[in-house]
Formats: C-alpha cells, structure tokens, sequence
C-alpha cells in the first residue's frame, strides 16, 4: 500500500510537510514545491502505485474521481471558470515521459499563461 522511501507517501503520512490542497479516503492533493503557474498542485492516490502503468482496471473508479475533482479543486484554489478559464492536468510517465517521483500524480496548472 506504501512505500517507505517514497517521498509522496511520506507527505500523505504527514512526515514531509505540504500545503493540502484536499482529503479524502483514497486521493491527497497538495501544492507543488515548485510550480510552474498561478495554480498548480499535484493530486495522488493514497495508495503507492508507481506510474498510470501500474493501475489496474480496480482502480477505474479512483482515477475517474481525480479526473471528476480536479476542476472543482482548481477553481477553489482561483482557476477561472470554463471556458475563459480553465486548467491544465499533465500525468509524466516515466522517464522519458518526465516522471520524477514514482507515485502516480496528476499535475493539476491553472491561472494566466506567462
Ligand atoms: P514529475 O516530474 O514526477 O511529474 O513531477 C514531480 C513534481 O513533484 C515536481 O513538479 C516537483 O516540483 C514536485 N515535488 C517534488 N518533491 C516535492 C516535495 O517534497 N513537496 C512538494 N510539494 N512537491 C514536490
Ligand atoms: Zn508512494
């Protein structure tokens, strides 16, 4: 379910702080350490799976409510609305894919492009 090295996974535990962003049973959305626009937070599933690759068909319904609640958390953390607004939500998988952390998460970007 966890994995103790990873860094993801500590900040669920609460052992690295993060500035939450939204919590329920199965997803942590916390803000990125560097963002890279106005909004930008990353949302995991609490359970350690390393990439997209790794979900299985059980975790359907999980990444479909990521899907569901990234708009809603991105306008609560100032996204415009649809569609003058709007966000962006990015999942690097991999290496060459730009993956850096191997827990799954969903980048979530909004706010004004520079
Ligand atoms: P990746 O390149 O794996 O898709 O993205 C990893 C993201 O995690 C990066 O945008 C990076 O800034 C963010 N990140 C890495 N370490 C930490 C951390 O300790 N705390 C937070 N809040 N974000 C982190
Ligand atoms: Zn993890």
């Amino acid at each position: 379910m966890h994995d103790a090295d990873c860094i993801f996974c500590k900040i669920i535990a609460g052992q690295i702080p993060s500035r939450k962003v939204y919590e329920d049973e199965e997803i942590f959305a916390f803000h990125d350490i560097h963002p890279s626009a106005p909004v930008h937070f990353l949302m995991v599933p609490k359970v350690h799976l390393p990439s997209l690759v790794q979900a299985q068909p059980a975790q359907a319904a999980l990444l479909g409510r990521m899907l569901l609640l990234a708009p809603q958390l991105a306008q609560e953390q100032g996204c415009a609305p649809y569609p003058e607004g709007g966000c962006r939500l990015m999942i690097n998988t991999g290496t060459q894919g730009g993956q850096e952390v191997d827990h799954l998460h969903v980048h979530v970007l909004a706010g004004p492009r520079p």
